[in-house]
């Protein structure tokens, strides 16, 4: 079966198509702009040899007119990697929250986007983009099946004293104000890999993956079910990250208000966009930027990384605790995947947790591989992430099988 996946969001939109008869990915792409002018949709066909790229700029107005122009490029004679739409077996989306409401991945029906459309209080800048897709693509292809892929759904397996916040518990009752977590969809993606790579069923291990990209996380899994995960009621929560602050004292957010004589709304534009490395360092949100401002001793820049480290640290520390050992540490997106210096920082003096990463192993970017000394009681692995690919199999796994995995 074919495959699409949709990423959409409020003004840019990612796709993939993929042929599941040996997991192969066709063609990918990027529409940006969307209702802005100037939208240009960027396709790339992979054949194998050379990429094929090819850009056009056509206005779009809506999401509706972003996907027909994916569905223009699928399928045109000369980019296209499809003859007919009747080829695409199915649309696998990804949404952001579910809330409490799927533990899994499911077919996208009238219930299902009413139950999406009841969540967008609890993600009010992603789910109303990412319900304006499924609809879109439901206008233009209205006899494919549609699946909806959660980022909170992963971690639905959270027990209650890992999610429940200590305010008053009607908060929770009233309002859903609970711990969510967020990337659950490359957290599962790369919990699997682990355990294929070690050889060793999921239901088996004891697992800690650390998503470090723009936005960061990690999470706690065990026997395949996440036992903890970082980010909160919101991605805000935990690591500190490119822009986002991650864990500060809240009584910091009424103290800002009144210094400064800002609003609230004000005060969480700058927790969410000025704040994580970018504010510490002054410089960047790109732990590139940060490593070279850093190596020309720039005091802030290695602050900030050094910060940034202390806290995954932390949160390794923490969950080796709640889960009274781990098998393997994995690494992965953006800077998980490619920053070495990280890799090496956090890694570092960590013997007494049995935690040994070997130096030359580690000198590897983007590889799936172990980057633990031989000794080391835990293996390190670097994965990278694959969200796509995870979207694609779930999608395909419930369309085959007319089941949900909730
Ligand atoms: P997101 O999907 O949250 O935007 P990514 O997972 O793509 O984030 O990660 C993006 C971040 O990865 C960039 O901000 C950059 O700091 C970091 N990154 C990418 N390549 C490298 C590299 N070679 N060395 C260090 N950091 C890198």
């Amino acid at each position: 079966m074919k495959v699409l996946v949709i990423n959409c969001g409020s003004s840019s939109l990612k796709y993939q198509v993929l042929d599941m008869d040996g997991e192969i990915l066709m063609a990918k792409g990027l529409v940006e702009r969307i209702g802005i002018d100037g939208s240009v949709i960027t396709h790339t066909k992979l054949t194998g040899g050379e990429d094929e790229k090819w850009k056009n700029e056509v206005p779009m107005p809506t999401h509706k007119e972003a996907i027909q122009q994916v569905l223009d490029a699928i399928i045109d004679p000369e980019h296209g990697v499809i003859t007919s739409m009747d080829e695409i077996g199915a649309v696998g989306h990804r949404v952001v929250h579910a809330g409490e409401k799927y533990a899994g991945s499911v077919l996208i029906t009238e219930d299902v986007i009413n139950a999406l459309e009841e969540c967008i209080d609890l993600a009010p800048l992603h789910n109303p983009p990412n319900i304006l897709g499924v609809k879109a693509c439901q206008d233009l292809m209205p006899n494919t099946p549609m699946v909806g892929v959660f980022d909170t759904a992963f971690h639905q397996s959270m027990p209650p004293e890992s999610y429940i916040y200590a305010i008053p518990y009607e908060f929770y009752e009233k309002y859903r104000i609970r711990r969510y977590g967020f990337h659950g969809t490359s957290h599962k993606y790369v919990s699997l890999r682990a355990a294929e790579m070690l050889g060793i069923p999921v239901t088996q291990l004891k697992l800690i993956t650390c998503h470090l990209g723009n936005g960061a996380s990690v999470t706690a899994i065990k026997n395949g079910k996440v036992v903890d995960t970082s980010m909160g009621f919101t991605p805000l929560e935990g690591l500190v990250m490119g822009t986002r602050s991650g864990d500060i004292d809240p009584a910091i957010l009424q103290f800002i208000e009144e210094k400064e004589g800002i609003t609230s709304e004000r005060v969480n534009q700058i927790l969410n966009k000025e704040s994580g490395v970018y504010g510490i360092s002054g410089i960047s949100s790109d732990f590139r930027d940060l490593g070279t401002a850093a190596e020309e001793g720039n005091e802030r820049a290695i602050l900030a990384l050094k910060i940034f480290a202390h806290k995954v640290r932390a949160y390794i520390g923490a969950y080796i605790a709640e889960m009274n050992g781990v098998d393997a540490i994995v690494f992965t997106a953006g800077v998980g995947e490619n920053d070495i210096g990280m890799r090496d920082i956090i890694c570092d003096n960590l013997d007494f947790l049995g935690i040994h990463l070997d130096l030359i192993k580690n000198r590897v970017r983007g590889k799936e591989t172990v980057i633990s000394a031989e000794d080391s009681k835990v293996k390190i692995l670097l994965i990278p992430t694959n969200e796509e690919l995870m979207i694609a199999r779930d999608t395909a796994y419930i369309v085959e099988n007319g089941v949900d995995m909730v």
